[in-house]
């Protein structure tokens, strides 16, 4: 396991909104977390990448207890996230904004030997480009890489933020519903890049909501609902298991 949640809880004030979760990420998998509205599927990934510390519980990544760590120390061990709501540098190129990512890895870019314009510098920002335009090829972007981030359609945009988390090297990438605000172009591009993600040997771990998406791409599926997590299983046994209908029911599906 490359990522294991156990017994984790979370409070915020008297809302319990994470009660004893467990949860298993198998290394080089797809993994999908699904459920209603206020479920608590962000606070999941919230608590993983450090943005909130579990009120109880442990969290495993790559070997080591990881939960509470701060963002940073957590994007070095090789864990990397997406936002729900973009956070782009606009007036830079779509290359640009991948090779921020790239800086995370890199260490010889610091001030002095920049301004001496030492030959690994420029070896290392070359390296840190190319990598880059790799990442822009995996999720389809590359045609646009001179372009200016701003000016891309929203889903284009979403697609960027997983080219430029990528380009942290993740061992394990997160991502909160990459394919919200996506037409039917960017979907294909999404599964595609998703399928080349694990073909990299970064392991996926995402909440979504788009069911087609989730159930072709997806080697596993968590259930939650009210803080809680009600099922688990292979793509085919979740859409019959009682327990996902009945939460679901009623509500949009
Ligand atoms: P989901 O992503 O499944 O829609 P969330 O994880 O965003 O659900 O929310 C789960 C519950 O926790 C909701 O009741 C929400 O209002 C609450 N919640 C989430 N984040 C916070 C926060 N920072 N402060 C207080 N309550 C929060
Ligand atoms: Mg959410």
């Amino acid at each position: 396991m490359i990522l294991e949640l156990k017994k984790v809880s979370k409070y915020f004030g008297g809302l319990r909104a994470l009660s004893d979760i467990n949860i298993g990420v198998e290394q080089g998998t797809i993994t999908a977390l699904i459920g209603p509205n206020g479920a608590g599927k962000s606070t999941i990934i919230n608590v993983i990448t450090g943005v909130h510390a579990p009120s109880q519980g442990e969290i495993h990544f790559d070997g080591s207890n990881v939960g509470g760590l701060p963002r940073h120390q957590l994007v070095e061990k090789g864990l990397a996230r997406t936002f729900q709501l973009t956070k782009m540098f606009h007036g830079m190129s779509v290359l640009e904004n991948v090779m921020v990512g790239g800086h995370h890895w890199a260490h010889k870019s610091t001030f002095i030997p920049v301004i001496l314009n030492r030959k690994s510098v420029r070896q290392e920002e070359e390296q840190i480009h190319d990598y880059a335009l790799e990442m822009l090829r995996l999720v389809g972007l590359d045609k646009v890489a001179h372009e200016s981030a701003g000016t891309l359609p929203h889903g284009q945009q979403r697609l960027l933020e997983v080219a430029r988390s990528m380009a942290t090297r993740p061992k394990l990438i997160l991502l909160d519903e990459p394919a919200a605000g996506l037409n039917g172009s960017e979907e294909d591009m999404l599964k595609d890049a998703l399928k080349a993600i694990v073909g990299k040997g970064t392991t996926v771990f995402m909440v979504e909501h788009h069911m087609k998406l989730v159930m072709s791409v997806s080697d596993n599926v968590h259930v939650m609902d009210v803080g809680t997590k009600i099922a688990e299983g292979a793509p085919g046994e979740i859409g019959k298991n009682p327990a996902v209908i009945k939460a679901y029911l009623g509500k949009e599906y």
